[in-house]
């Protein structure tokens, strides 16, 4: 016997006759002997629709009555899947986040989960049921409900994972495993059998939205074995797991992009010490992270251009931080650019092989495009480009690296 964390998706759960193909799922692994609890997001759409309704209401929300609403979407799919496993035979009962209950910190709308207290869900799987809790919500300080950030489910379902010792934690979600690259985008990419926790929490941070940043970290930390699964087919899945499991290793294992960044340069800043403080100090101040920046020699010794990045829903406040900030500075003109995209090539055989960014460059520069800054780490290499050669930059590159499927 086994103890099983399923993790079903927003498309998985998205209609009733899905919620009923999930609950025929749960139903074989529950039957085959193990012990499983499973953890739902909403259906999808669900809580961009409940995200729309706080902002139709109150442009600038409270975040705990944000989270009072947008957490409600996976109370409907916990309660219906309960439903549905029941009329398959299968003892089963939902659980809110706060019954269970996942304690987080207050940073309401993008929460920590500080601890499961899993007693109940222990005794619950015992006595024979398997027991549906909602994903990516927690209970915080005051009791208040809190969300965990968007696509948080993953993280419930590797957080349960963990506190429960489970052996396994499985997503299940729309594709049936992670790829070279996102498959919306690139025409054949490849699949891959087994990533390593690392490699999986650079794609997840730079782009990759199949699972969730955190729920990477969390699985690292606390060594979760984590299975990338389809809910429609039956073919096996990826899985996440130390570098050691894995025997064919690839230079690069995948390609991602991210639109969520914009550009911000300052023209002519004061070449002096201290300039840089002057001008991150104040984002920094106001929660604003900033991601890759590039600073060019002056030619006088005098003034240069600074370049960097922040998140896409930070420009406008980024914006008026610097400008604020003008005199302090000393620049003479701030343009912004939201129409880039971060393009990232990721690979744990770049510790040991030369020419990887050679090969990203050398492919843009084929296909005319410009690449505005660039950013690397030990195990991958990022560049910056317009916005609308994202996907002329995937393909291109993902057929450099030979990662094209046969
Ligand atoms: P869920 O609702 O099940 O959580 P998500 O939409 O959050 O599903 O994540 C699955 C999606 O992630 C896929 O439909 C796919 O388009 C996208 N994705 C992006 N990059 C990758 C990748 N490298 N491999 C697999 N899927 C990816
Ligand atoms: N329903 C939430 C969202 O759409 C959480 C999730 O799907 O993981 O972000
Ligand atoms: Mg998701």
């Amino acid at each position: 016997m086994a103890r099983i964390v399923q993790k079903f998706g927003g498309t998985s759960v998205g209609d009733i006759d899905r919620i009923k193909n999930v609950a025929r799922r749960v139903k074989a692994t529950f039957d085959a002997g193990n012990q499983v609890a499973v953890v739902v997001s909403a259906m999808s759409g669900v809580t961009n629709q409940l995200v729309d309704y706080c902002r139709q209401v109150a442009p600038n929300y409270d975040f705990r009555e944000y989270d009072a609403v947008v957490s409600t979407g996976e109370q409907v799919t916990t309660g219906l899947l309960a439903l549905a496993l029941q009329e398959l035979g299968v003892p089963s009962r939902s659980w809110m986040g706060w019954q269970v209950p996942i304690r987080s910190d207050s940073a309401h709308s993008k929460a920590r989960i500080e601890g499961i207290d899993t007693a109940s869900l222990i005794t619950e799987m015992a006595a024979g049921f398997v027991p549906v809790v909602a994903g990516f919500q927690g209970v915080g300080p005051g009791n208040r409900i809190t969300t965990l950030g968007r696509g948080g489910s993953d993280t419930s379902a590797v957080a349960l994972a963990a506190a429960l010792h489970a052996d396994r934690c499985d997503i299940y979600t729309d594709v049936d495993g992670v790829y070279t690259a996102d498959p919306r985008i690139v025409a054949r990419p490849r699949k891959l059998d087994k990533i390593t926790y690392e490699e999986m929490l650079e794609m997840a941070s730079l782009g990759a939205k199949v699972l969730q940043t955190r729920s990477v970290e969390m699985a690292m930390k606390h060594r979760v074995l984590v299975q990338v699964l389809s809910s429609f087919t039956d073919s096996p899945g990826t899985l996440v797991c130390d570098e050691e499991e894995i025997v064919e290793r690839q230079i690069v294992s995948g390609i991602t992009y991210s639109r969520d960044e914009a550009k911000i340069t300052l023209i002519k800043v004061s070449d002096r010490p201290g300039v840089a403080a002057a001008i991150f100090g104040p984002l920094a101040d106001a929660n604003i992270n900033v991601d890759m920046i590039v600073q060019n020699i002056s030619e006088d010794g005098s003034k240069t251009d600074l370049t960097f990045t922040v998140a896409k829903t930070d420009l406008e406040q980024a914006i008026a931080v610097i400008s604020g900030k003008k005199d302090d500075i000393g620049y003479v003109r701030l343009v912004p650019d939201p129409n880039v995209v971060k393009v990232s090539v990721i690979g744990v055989g770049m510790r040991s092989h030369a020419g990887i960014a050679q090969t990203m460059f050398t492919t843009l520069a084929e296909r005319s495009i410009n690449i505005k800054v660039i950013s690397t780490s030990e195990i991958k290499v990022s560049v910056l480009i317009a916005e609308e050669y994202t996907e002329l930059a995937l393909r291109a590159l993902h057929s450099a690296y030979g990662l094209d499927a046969a």
